[in-house]
């Protein structure tokens, strides 16, 4: 049996063990994003991942310390983002995830580092959708699960049918296979699946809400908060920010806009 003694001499080496075993220490930086966005962030058949909020988490890596191959990236689904910052398997979240009260109550957030509202998606020869307020009138309507959209349809328009799936990118498919009438999310989300299928789908109405992007981070970690402010701000000094929005929004069509101020 060990002594107390060396018991006592191995606690904190124990101690330091355990802490080496949380994501943010381990060597690696492990971080959470979608894996089906295009034009945001969407996994490729090569299995690299591509897009604005890549782009971003990217960044904010290396200037943490964090070369692309000491990156792990795990999907963080539109409702499982809060879950996997405070259990601690991932040490920030980039998946366009608005920064709301209410999940400021589970997790904290840098940023805001995009802009965005919104709006509705529906096929190219639909003519009865024009905005919101024509969802009324018996319209299938799909979102995701934990997403500040779906609860908005809910809160807003409690007369539509609203389907939540676990991802955009099954929404759109039933949007293609009639099993649906719209899709709504923001609109730079919208506008990544118009633009991969030209033709099959339009945007409609105007933006109806504010959604700020931020890096989700665990409660708390207000070290590693500030340090990814700071990352975010030089971003946006050097022109790599406005070069990311170039690269992954040119084909959606939108002008490059100012970007927001950080919120420090
Ligand atoms: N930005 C919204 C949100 O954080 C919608 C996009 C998403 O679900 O990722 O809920």
């Amino acid at each position: 049996m060990l002594s107390k003694r060396l018991m006592c001499a191995l606690l904190p080496v124990l101690a330091s063990l355990f802490v080496a075993c949380t994501a943010h220490d381990s060597g690696k930086l492990t971080v959470g994003v979608k894996f089906d966005q295009p034009g945001l962030s969407v996994k490729q058949p090569d299995g690299s991942l591509r897009g604005f909020d890549i782009d971003v988490a990217r960044y904010v890596a290396d200037q943490l310390g964090y070369p692309p191959d000491r990156i792990t990236w795990i999907e963080a689904p539109s409702g499982q983002r809060e879950t996997l910052l405070r259990n601690g398997q991932v040490d920030y979240v980039v998946a366009t995830y608005s920064i709301t009260d209410r999940r400021r109550q589970k997790v904290d957030f840098a940023g805001p580092y995009l802009l965005t509202g919104q709006s509705l998606l529906v096929r190219a020869d639909n003519t009865d959708i024009t905005g919101a307020p024509s969802l009324q009138h018996h319209k299938k309507l799909c979102s995701v699960s934990g997403s500040t959209p779906a609860q908005r349809i809910k809160d807003r328009y409690p007369g539509v049918q609203l389907q939540r799936f676990d991802t955009y990118s099954a929404c759109v498919e039933a949007l293609r296979n009639n099993a649906i009438d719209a899709v709504t999310t923001d609109d730079v989300i919208l506008a990544g699946y118009a633009a991969q299928s030209p033709g099959a789908f339009k945007l409609v109405g105007e933006p109806f809400s504010a959604e700020q992007y931020g890096i989700g981070v665990r409660k708390g970690h207000d070290a590693l908060r500030t340090r990814i402010n700071a990352a975010l701000e030089q971003m946006e000094r050097d022109g790599s920010w406005r070069a990311a929005f170039e690269n992954n929004f040119g084909a959606a069509g939108f002008a490059v806009p100012e970007p927001p101020p950080i919120d420090r």
